[in-house]
């Protein structure tokens, strides 16, 4: 099997109302998809969310946008693509990382459509191809974006009623406020409800940022904390100081990230999907570091669509060890709703099937490859370029 064509859409998703954190301008729902095509006929997907003003700690790491995911495979990865196997992974991720260092949602998009052709050649899903899944139904975590105490609190408990028992809360950096919404929410939605603040690296100290935790511990009740701070020297602090586990998001992206993480204890918790560590591969290894350091991870992400959903699921399906809930989308197509609110970030996508869901949880897909085909007369309606 021969790679003989690679296919770059960009789309723009209707969105089912206001959702933000911090630090984020760029409008949600922009997604580049890739269509690899081969000398014998199967067709591979992979998707890359586009986030520019998205990255890692003090710059390192960072999201690409769709004229970026464009140029780079034209210019430096077609020309390796075209000819090779498909099923070649790891001779091409060197290949590719050799002309191009970085851009890991690019190179992300590239690896998913080539385990997803793999699996299709193979006739297996792609959670076979990385040793097999763990568990078939994966519990979702809803994240509620910034907004006032109030609009939180109801949004909350509606994700609730649909049967969601996880809440990531976007927090804003500023301790009272950060508290406020975590205290309506709690009274909102009771106290067997998960709920955690993603602040984004957004407390300015260490110490502001134990003082928050704690109090949101004391008076809301949150389970744990994602990325409270930026750098791992502050992280390794606030971990060694509140009685929460810390999770590192924007601190932890690649395999050496996370043996970092281990050996500086600057988290309790991995957080990982498939874009950051440049694909699917790769996010296996920091599982692979996390089970081995007796760190639990969850799946989370950047409100992917149907391509990239189906991408996360695999992953949440093969993950070892302790795999909390996951921020993966609910795979919402118009007319043929699961949930009311509950995971739902877009009222359509271009995918033809949505996942399963019922009692909160999402069922892994099992057909070939990643389990996804594109729907034409979606493609029609939200292709931007
Ligand atoms: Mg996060």
């Amino acid at each position: 099997m021969k790679i003989t064509g690679l296919e770059i859409m960009a789309f723009a998703l209707p969105l089912r109302g206001h959702y933000g954190w911090r630090s984020l301008q760029s409008p949600i729902g922009r997604y580049a998809i890739l269509r690899v095509t081969t000398d014998d006929g199967l067709v591979g997907l992979g998707e890359a969310p586009v986030l520019p003003d998205w990255g890692g700690e003090h710059g390192r790491y960072y999201g690409e946008d769709t004229t970026m995911v464009t140029h780079l495979v034209r210019k430096y990865f077609e020309p390796i693509l075209i000819g090779s196997d498909p099923r070649a992974i790891k001779e091409l991720l060197p290949r590719m990382d050799s002309v191009v260092r970085g851009f890991p949602y690019t190179k992300a998009m590239i690896e998913s459509a080539l385990l997803d052709l793999a699996g299709r050649a193979a006739g297996v899903p792609v959670y076979q191809l990385l040793g097999g899944a763990a568990r078939m139904r994966i519990p979702v975590c809803h994240t509620v974006g910034l907004a006032p105490p109030e609009d939180a609190a109801r949004l909350s408990a509606e994700v609730v009623e649909d049967g969601i028992r996880t809440l990531q809360i976007k927090a804003s950096g500023d301790f009272a406020a950060d508290l406020a919404v975590m205290k309506a929410v709690r009274h909102a939605v009771g106290d067997k409800i998960r709920i955690y603040p993603d602040v984004n690296r957004g407390y300015r100290t260490p110490k502001d940022a134990i003082a928050a935790i704690e109090a949101m511990h004391a008076e809301a009740g949150i389970c744990m904390i994602e990325q409270p701070v930026e750098g791992s020297e502050a992280m390794a602090q606030v971990t060694a100081s509140v009685r929460v586990p810390v999770m590192a998001d924007e601190g932890c992206w690649s395999p050496q990230d996370a043996i970092e993480a281990v050996r500086r204890k600057s988290a309790d918790i991995l957080s990982i999907y498939y874009t950051k560590a440049s694909g699917l591969l790769r996010s296996m290894q920091i599982g692979a570091i996390a089970s081995a350091a007796g760190m639990p991870v969850n799946v989370n992400g950047s409100l992917e669509a149907g391509v990239g959903n189906a991408a996360n699921l695999h992953l949440a399906a093969a993950l070892e060890g302790n795999v909390l809930p996951a921020v993966i989308a609910v795979t919402t197509l118009q007319g043929r709703e699961q949930t009311r609110v509950g995971g739902v970030f877009y009222t359509d996508d271009v995918i033809s099937e949505p996942f399963h869901y019922a009692d909160g949880c999402l069922s892994v897909p099992t057909g070939p490859g990643l389990g996804v085909d594109l729907d034409p007369a979606k493609i029609a309606k939200y292709r931007i370029a």
